[in-house]
């Protein structure tokens, strides 16, 4: 059962920084992001990869579930079911050394020796626990939190041999043994499998996932994006169409259907319906009737004359 949009906030920021001018004032800010996704999305996938080790027959995994209570909104980096318990984990991308002091204290010291303080990750994961009970009365298992380093390489220590590492904290390597072994001291509360799968379902159909517009974030409008198709080959836009294929004009690479690529670019950045105005614009074409035969290829369309506009959610197959 997936719900993981950390890749698809990656890919949006990625197009972003590939098709915004570079005297953007945003420019920096989007490139740092880009970085910060990248490397949450290398944890997952650590993550997510050791989670596979556990029994598919037993465990139900649910990947960065986002829920809505009278607070807002709350996340859950991994949620894993079992017939005897559910357990809430709490994901960290941490690189270098982090240290547990008093309090809950957590500092971490990076790559330049500098320290930096982190919010406490198994006060965040009691915090979700509760608003899951709070969310889900009916959800009738013990909540068992973890957090879980995704770099095997990040040292977890002590500030004093007076303060204990919690034993919340894990790496991702021992991830799936904590949980099994967790699961296995637990009496059963569901007999059935089946059931189980029920409950993830109806978790899953209160998920409301993030759409985030990547623009607005960062204050981009779309005069400040670059038009056209970039040539696959060596990067440079706009790639003219020429007999029914686009050209690039820098290396003479050709290509049929290297618009479907723009047009996703759209989709992402913009959104999901286009009007033969708006992709004659984006993919730096005059002529209507070229964008039109393009566009009708691929896509379904609503509307009529004028006022049609192509989704590009609905793509048509076996077409161009
Ligand atoms: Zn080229």
């Amino acid at each position: 059962m997936k719900t993981m949009n950390y890749q698809e906030e990656l890919i949006k920021i990625n197009v972003l920084n590939q098709r915004l001018i570079q005297a953007h004032p945003s420019k920096d800010k989007i490139f740092i992001e880009y970085r910060k996704k990248r490397t949450g999305v290398i944890g997952e996938r650590k993550v997510a990869y050791r989670l596979q080790f556990l029994d598919p027959t037993k465990f139900i995994v649910l990947h960065d579930l986002r829920f809505v209570d009278h607070n807002g909104f709350f996340q859950i980096d991994k949620l894993i079911l079992c017939t005897k318990c559910i357990f809430v984990v709490e994901v960290k991308n941490w690189y270098g050394t982090v240290i547990f002091g008093e309090n809950g204290q957590v500092t971490r010291i990076g790559d330049n020796e500098k320290e930096e303080g982190l919010p406490n990750p198994v006060a965040q994961a009691e915090l979700q626990k509760l608003r899951l009970h709070g969310k889900f009365p009916w959800l009738n298992f013990p909540i068992i939190t973890l957090s879980c380093i995704s770099f095997p390489s990040t040292i977890i220590k002590s500030a004093s041999s007076h303060y204990t590492i919690p034993k919340e904290i894990t790496h991702a390597n021992h991830l799936p043994f904590s949980i099994k072994e967790t699961a296995e001291s637990l009496p059963v509360v569901l007999e059935n499998f089946n059931d189980l799968k029920k409950v993830a379902r109806k978790l899953l159909t209160m998920h409301k996932p993030k759409k985030e517009n990547v623009m607005e974030k960062f204050n981009v409008s779309l005069s400040d994006l670059i038009k056209g198709v970039f040539c696959s080959n060596c990067g440079a836009v706009p790639m003219k169409r020429k007999n029914r294929k686009w050209c690039c004009l820098k290396c003479s690479h050709t290509a049929a259907d290297a618009h479907l690529l723009a047009l996703n670019d759209y989709q992402l950045l913009i959104g999901d319906v286009i009007s033969n105005k708006e992709a004659r614009e984006f993919l730096q074409v005059k002529s209507p009737y070229i964008v039109k035969n393009i566009l009708e290829k691929n896509f379904e369309s609503i509307g009529k004359n004028k006022g049609r506009r192509y989704l590009l959610t609905k793509k048509l197959k076996n077409k161009e």
